[in-house]
């Protein structure tokens, strides 16, 4: 292609949309403008109108990526420009300012967004400008994963997950570039600082960078150490709150900071380098997959209960239980350790997402939907897909659920998964001094040894918001309400 190679120096820029995939390596839509060899104008718009907008913890993390992608950008000799407006009309105006005639994006996948982008077409269309779209942040594109036995998407997991690993993942794009060719006039770009994305009086996220990297560098710094560390022992140790067992990739690929593509190539060859047995963690990587083809396929997911029988559940009213349960005050420490890491550190362990959600929906009969909404504003790794399927999966009422009356007790749990007590200690610093054979279970506690330890319930730690028993009891009964037990086809092997 001649004119790929040599281009008129007239050649009008392409504009490059970067979402949620902030990331210049294994990123289609800049290969494909950067290969081109025409000038490039990346652009990042800041869209409040946009099916998914950032919130909450989010945007403190979208603060730090886009100053990562700027430096890489301008390391490679280009920049990027940043426009608060609504996602259309930002692209109309750029384009009409520099002469671009093109705009890439990576697609997006649920049913909101691409009725967003199909409109953006058209009116992009109608202003001159022609639109490109390449494959986004997910191994597969939903079109290549129909079920072969009932011709749709699949509801299941564990077949979809045999599927995709014969199959694999879709093929990188081209390798990356070294320098971006630029437009000859730059376009004006607002300040980054202007937007306030990051929490000011008070900065909930003080403690944020402590645990995080974000950008793609950090990405690529959080996959080298799991492959160097945990990668051996994940499938013995992702349960264990307070051992770092896991990837904690999640919030980098919420963000599209590396591919999963890239990343399930990536851990795969460790694997294989040193023969270990790594189907667990592709395994949870297959889980995110899995729920943004559900979330394609069953749009109202992320608010509806995938089993219809739901929709009447009588749900409490509980505006005290909620508050004790955000605030990490419910008097089960396992729980109030999850929640509490949540909000200092933007993330929780997925066993204690677990644990909450089980006990918000069932212990205190409260609707999945406000929990999901809470997890919504305080995750940093927020996916509308990945946290969704949860919620619904641990309220019994998803595709693939666990079945509703599978009732986690936090305080066993707390016992198996925490069994000295470290994870809460880290976090419910006023149990300190409590002992393992107490710490999940403080309430009961003798009184030497709460004296010891320096507790009084009631007043330095809560009692029981409460009791497990009972709550497990009334569960069961507005269950049964709505109709028996359907004996659950959820394959998830780690259930309790
Ligand atoms: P690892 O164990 O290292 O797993 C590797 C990757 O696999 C993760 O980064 C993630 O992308 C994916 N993954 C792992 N577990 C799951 C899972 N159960 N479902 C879907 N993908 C998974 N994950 C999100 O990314 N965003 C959410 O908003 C979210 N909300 C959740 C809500 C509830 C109630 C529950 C129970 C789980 C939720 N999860 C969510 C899934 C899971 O808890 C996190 O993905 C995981 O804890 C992230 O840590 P990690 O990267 O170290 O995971």
């Amino acid at each position: 292609m001649p004119f790929e190679r040599n281009p008129p120096m007239t050649a009008a820029p392409v504009i490059v949309l970067f979402r949620r995939d902030l990331r210049l390596a294994d990123n289609p839509s800049l290969a494909a403008a950067a290969a081109s060899g025409r000038p490039v104008i990346a652009v990042y718009v800041l869209d409040d109108t946009e099916p998914h907008p950032i919130r909450g913890a989010q945007k403190w993390w979208l603060h730090r990526s886009l100053l990562k992608l700027q430096a890489a950008l301008v390391e490679r000799g280009s920049f990027l420009v940043l426009r608060r407006n609504n996602t259309s009309a930002a692209l109309a105006d750029l384009a009409r300012e520099t002469g671009a005639d093109l705009v890439h994006w990576a697609r997006r996948y649920t049913r909101a967004e691409i009725e967003t982008d199909q409109l953006m077409t058209q009116d992009l269309a109608a202003a001159g400008v022609t639109t490109k779209s390449f494959m986004g942040g997910l191994l597969r594109e939903p079109q290549d994963m129909a079920s072969p036995s009932a011709g749709g998407p699949y509801r299941v997991f564990t077949p979809f997950f045999r599927r995709l690993s014969e199959i694999g993942p879709a093929a990188c794009s081209a390798p990356a570039f070294e320098r971006l060719m630029t437009p000859s006039a730059r376009p004006s770009s607002e300040s980054l600082d202007d937007w306030r994305l990051l929490p000011k009086n008070p900065d909930w996220a003080a403690e944020f960078s402590e645990h995080w990297r974000p950008g793609e560098a950090g990405a690529w710094a959080a996959a080298d150490a799991f492959v160097e560390g945990p990668i051996a022992s994940y499938a013995e140790q992702r349960d264990i709150p307070a051992i770092a067992g896991t990837t904690r990739l999640s919030p980098h690929l919420a963000f599209g900071e590396a591919s999963p593509t890239a990343l399930w190539n990536f851990i795969s060859a460790a694997g294989a380098a040193r023969r270990l047995n790594i189907e667990k963690v592709l395994s949870e990587i297959a889980w995110r997959e899995f729920s943004h083809h559900l979330l394609h396929a069953f749009p109202q997911m992320a608010t509806t209960p995938l089993q219809p029988k739901f929709e009447g559940f009588a749900y409490r009213d509980d505006a005290e239980g909620f508050r004790h349960w955000t605030r990490g005050l419910t008097g089960y420490p396992v729980v109030d350790a999850g929640m509490r890491q949540l909000w200092r550190t933007g993330w929780m362990h997925n066993r204690v997402r677990m644990i909450v959600a089980s006990f918000l929906t069932k212990d205190l009969l409260i609707d999945w939907r406000r929990g999901a909404e809470w997890f919504a504003q305080t995750l940093v790794d927020f996916d509308p897909a990945s946290n969704a399927a949860n919620w619904q999966w641990v309220a019994g009422c998803g595709a693939d659920a666990a079945p509703f009356f599978r009732i986690f007790n936090p305080t066993t749990q707390g016992e198996k998964f925490d069994p000295q007590g470290d994870y809460v200690r880290r976090f419910v610093p006023e149990l300190a001094d409590l002992p393992a054979e107490h710490i999940h279970r403080p309430d009961a506690a003798p009184a030497g040894a709460l004296a010891a330890a320096k507790v009084r319930i009631g007043v330095d730690y809560p009692a029981p918001v409460v009791d497990h028993a009972e709550a497990r009891r009334r569960a069961l009964a507005a269950f049964e309400s709505i109709g028996p037990p359907v004996a659950s086809r959820g394959t998830r092997p780690h259930v309790q």
